[in-house]
């Protein structure tokens, strides 16, 4: 189990508040993180100006970058350079993300875990750009949407101030890990689906439900003319993966 509290001994010695917050997670991170897609105890802090990534896996190599803050905001979280992020997800690069919230007194509240191969196109959201005053004056970033992101991936580490058992997670990562075998084009597809299933909030469905989000679909792919059959051919491979179940005649059953 997790311990959640973090040493706020590490943020000596650092002046701005930003600075103090992100060397007491860091710090708290590579004491007491584990790897979800290995077996692995420890994730490693990458420290020195490592962009891709906050943490690396010393057994597996996977990556992870960390958001967190006082505030917890399940719809969004705002994240780096817009283009840089969109340039990842078609190349495959994007790091596993944590997403921690933590208390005044420095014990984290919520932690979440989206897989790398969780995120779409749908789910990264353009900011405006910064204002001719700022420093980086014309820079582009985005925002993470938690929303668009499919329940299935969103990994809850500890919740409320309580920690899942760490093989119950690590279970739940290797269920919906067939996903990143999908190309990442095909994925977003997968991906977008998944979400509108467990929108419908749920379990039994048909085809029709699916087909009245059509639009949304058409809005994100305005040059896919086929969006029917290819909602017909995303059921079977949620179902090859076993999110859903196929009950004959159109109607599906989520699964658990
Ligand atoms: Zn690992």
């Amino acid at each position: 189990m997790l311990n959640l509290t973090m040493n706020s001994q590490a943020g000596i010695g650092y002046k701005s508040s930003a600075q103090i917050a992100r060397r007491i997670t860091e710090s708290w991170g590579s004491e007491n993180l584990y790897c979800v897609c290995c077996n692995n105890p420890r994730i490693n802090s990458t420290k020195t100006n490592f962009r891709a990534a906050d943490f690396r896996c010393p057994g597996c190599n996977a990556l992870y970058e960390m958001k967190s803050g006082k505030r917890w905001d399940e719809n969004r979280v705002p994240d780096s350079g817009y283009a840089s992020m969109m340039n990842a997800l078609t190349s495959d690069r994007v790091p596993n993300l944590f997403v921690m919230q933590y208390s005044n007194n420095w014990t984290v509240r919520n932690l979440l875990l989206v897989p790398s191969f969780f995120f779409s196109p749908a789910a990264i959201e353009k900011r405006k750009p910064l204002g001719l005053g700022a420093r980086r004056a014309g820079w582009v970033g985005c925002n993470i949407l938690l929303s668009k992101i499919a329940d299935a991936g969103k990994i809850r580490l500890v919740k409320d101030g309580l920690a899942e058992p760490i093989d119950r997670i690590r279970s739940n990562y290797q269920r919906i890990r067939p996903l990143a075998r999908i190309g990442t084009e095909a994925r977003g597809w997968t991906l977008d689906v998944l979400n509108v299933v467990e929108r419908l909030g749920r379990r039994d469905f048909d085809l029709t439900d699916i087909y009245a989000h059509e639009g949304e679909f058409a809005a994100l792919r305005p040059t896919n003319m086929n969006i029917r059959p290819k909602l017909r051919q995303q059921m079977q491979v949620l179902r090859d993966m076993g999110f859903i179940r196929f009950k004959g005649r159109g109607q599906y059953r989520l699964n658990d």
